[in-house]
């Protein structure tokens, strides 16, 4: 199989599948890419939900709080008794409206629950009075002193602030434990501010959600949900997935207030990034294409062989047979000249019988030019062809040709003018020489005897020997100039159609002039078509 066969032959495979391939991959990925926008929207969905019923629960616990605000008794004894019957407060931090620390009392005794709540309290309280601003000209609780603040535990985190300033939340951590504080301003009764109890909190928190071993209801059959704490532990999860510890959640949702520095977490198998079944059916998909195609050029392949040693066998046996038909038809020839050289000495010779035998000699050229044409053209075929070089004239091969062609030119009422510059003996393929001049001349004859005209001029040069046959006839329009010397083109036309030929001459011809060192080129002319043969040719005298 040659290079060009072997090229066509991928790129009819290769190209369709690479260019399938590009499209399948792409269009994966943008149904991927859709999916999972669809499947992340439902989720974002459904982790807001959760969010909103946390919401929810810590909007009526603030209505709650706020009524304990209102009930809370003005002696320290009493809000201690106070306390003892709220499960949800832990203790109380009141500042009255002057800034003095009202409870846990600054002159009375403290109990020891009130002092631990203290040390761990006083140093975040400039925060949180930083965080309201009503009555900001207010002097209010100041720094606490250095040794009370150190006390505080390393674990300490940055607060989560509320935004609103008569009331809210203010939530941090002291050591492991979280630590929600709900605090109420008014002018009145100054700041009181609720520790919550943690462990109540987390389990009223917990109680908002679905139980554990409960299904993530709304998008994934198999996922899990996971309520991470400030200090980035799980506080709680539920759903059937369980996820392994390197893997990362599909989503994650900050939580509103109070819960602001924790977040939750959305686990799923097989989704974003776990798409090994859908390139299995794609690999799959592609790889049954890839050997369709794979197959059909394998059958167009043989195919193609098939008919190129069909070919062959045709252009074999034509070019046996012309093989077989030179000799006869030289003699042919021969023997018909004879005649005509005979019946020209006879006085009384009839000249129709003089005009019969000039036919079978004219024919018999012009299957002899067609029989070289053949073999020349099977011999290039069998890459065997060679130039027999020898010492000759140019000037004198183109006056044979010329003159073997004058009868029927003249017939056809075609004057010839022939411009010799080429005389000098060089070397040169006379039969290559003559093989080429016999198909443009008689191409000149075929196609453009409407001119009427024939010009030959010959020029030698450096070696050059430059040979140019002109007619004006109808000429070659642009677009075939190169495609003339293309093998078995032929210009359909009305000049062509009926014009005996095969479309090899001028391939041959063109052929025949690179062997000779030279070239063969279609000149532009204002009228008709003018070939230009230009051939190397050395003088004679520098062979030896
Ligand atoms: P063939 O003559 O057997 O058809 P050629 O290879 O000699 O094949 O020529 C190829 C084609 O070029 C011809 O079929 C013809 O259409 C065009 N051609 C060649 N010479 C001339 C010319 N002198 N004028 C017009 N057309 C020509």
């Amino acid at each position: 199989m040659n290079l060009k066969t072997l090229i066509v032959l991928w790129t009819i495979i290769i190209v369709p599948l690479a260019l399938l391939g590009w499209l399948g991959y792409d269009r994966s990925v943008k149904e991927r890419e859709m999916r999972n926008f669809q499947l992340q929207a439902l989720i974002e969905g459904q982790l807001k939900s959760v969010d909103t019923s946390l919401q929810n629960y810590f909007a009526n616990l603030e209505e709650i709080l706020l009524q304990a605000v209102n009930d809370l008794p003005d002696e320290p004894e009493n809000i201690r008794k106070f306390l003892k019957k709220r499960s949800r407060i832990r203790q109380v931090l009141w500042f009255g409206p002057e800034g003095t620390r009202l409870h846990p009392p600054e002159k009375a005794p403290l109990t020891e629950k009130e002092k631990q709540f203290l040390e761990r309290t006083l140093g975040v309280i400039p925060r949180l009075d930083q965080n309201m601003t009503l009555e900001k000209n207010k002097p209010f609780p100041k720094e606490p002193a250095p040794g009370k603040r150190s006390s505080l535990s390393p674990k300490s985190s940055a607060p989560v602030e509320d935004p609103r300033n008569d009331r809210g939340w203010f939530v941090w951590h002291s050591g492991s434990e979280l630590v929600h504080f709900f605090w109420r301003r008014d002018p009145a009764r100054g700041l009181i501010a609720f520790e919550l109890e943690p462990v109540r909190l987390l389990a009223d928190v917990i109680g908002q959600l679905p139980a554990t071993g409960g299904e993530v209801d709304g998008s994934l059959p198999n996922a899990r949900i996971r309520l991470i704490d400030s200090s980035g532990e799980t506080a709680y999860q539920w759903g059937n997935h369980e996820p392994l510890a390197s893997d990362t959640p599909i989503t994650l949702l900050p939580l509103g207030m109070p819960l602001a520095s924790w977040h939750l977490e959305y686990f799923a198998p097989g989704f974003a990034g776990d798409n090994s079944l859908e390139w299995f059916n794609y690999a799959a998909g592609f790889f049954a294409l890839g050997a369709a195609l794979l197959g059909l050029g394998f059958y167009l392949y043989r195919e193609h062989s098939r008919e190129v040693r069909l070919a062959q066998q045709r252009v074999n046996f034509v070019s046996q047979v012309s093989h077989e038909l030179r000799t006869p038809l030289t003699n042919i020839r021969l023997y018909a000249e004879l005649l005509d050289e005979k019946l020209g000495d006879e006085p009384d010779s009839d000249p129709k019988i003089q005009q019969y035998i000039g036919v079978i000699t004219t024919e018999c050229r012009r299957l002899s030019r067609l029989i070289a044409n053949v073999l020349n053209f099977s011999r290039e075929a069998e890459k065997q062809s060679a130039t027999r070089k020898e010492p000759c004239r140019i000037d004198d091969i183109i006056r044979n040709v010329l003159t073997a062609f004058e009868p029927t030119l003249k017939a056809k009422g075609i004057k010839i003018r022939f411009r010799g510059g080429a005389n000098n003996e060089v070397i040169a393929d006379p039969d290559a020489v003559e093989q080429i001049l016999n198909n443009l001349v008689s191409n000149m004859e075929k196609y453009g005897a409407a001119g009427k005209r024939l010009d030959v001029v010959s020029e030698a040069k450096n070696n050059l020997t430059t040979i140019k046959v002109r007619d004006y006839g109808p000429g070659i329009p642009k677009k075939e100039r190169r495609r003339i010397f293309h093998p078995f083109y032929r210009i359909s036309s009305r000049l062509t159609d009926g014009v005996a030929g095969t479309g090899i001459g001028l391939p041959i011809a063109h052929k025949l002039a690179i062997k000779h060192g030279g070239t063969l080129t279609l000149e532009a002319v204002d009228k008709g078509a003018c070939f230009q043969v230009q051939l190397h040719t050395p003088p004679a005298e520098r062979m030896s």
